[in-house]
């Protein structure tokens, strides 16, 4: 199969740098690295250990918030003829376990279940809270 090249970005305002492969990979905040598509999947999927203050609140450094190029990844999987339509693959990762939601609502509500405690943003943290949409 063909190698196909997507651009993976770091959404965190912090690089990120991570042992891949036995490589280190280092990717600037805001900035994206070229990878190998199949690469780019497993490197997103690896866990990372997040890194706990000692109120265990996590570091937010240590967020590991990486997404592959969204048109880049249509192009991939158009190629490899899995073009299955827009909206079964819009996927929100939570960027603290990696787990895939279908809607925004699933992921703030999985966040707000499981992750609030984390929430270093007091801003976002209060939004969630009071948004009762997620009850
Ligand atoms: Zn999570």
């Amino acid at each position: 199969m063909k190698a196909v090249t997507v651009r993976v970005w770091n959404r965190n305002a912090y690089d990120h740098t991570e042992t891949f492969k036995g490589s280190k990979v280092t990717i600037p905040a805001h900035k994206f690295i070229e990878m190998d598509y199949d690469e780019a999947v497993l490197f997103k999927g690896q866990f990372s250990n997040p890194q706990f203050g000692k109120d265990m609140v996590q570091r937010p450094e240590s967020y590991k918030w990486i997404e592959i190029d969204k048109d880049d990844k249509d192009k991939v999987l158009k190629s490899r003829g899995s073009d299955s339509g827009d909206e079964t693959e819009k996927v929100f990762t939570c960027h603290v376990c990696m787990k895939d939601f279908r809607t925004k609502n699933g992921l703030l509500k999985h966040i707000k279940d499981k992750h609030q405690d984390m929430m270093v943003d007091k801003e976002a943290k209060d939004e969630l809270l009071d948004n009762e949409d997620l009850e």
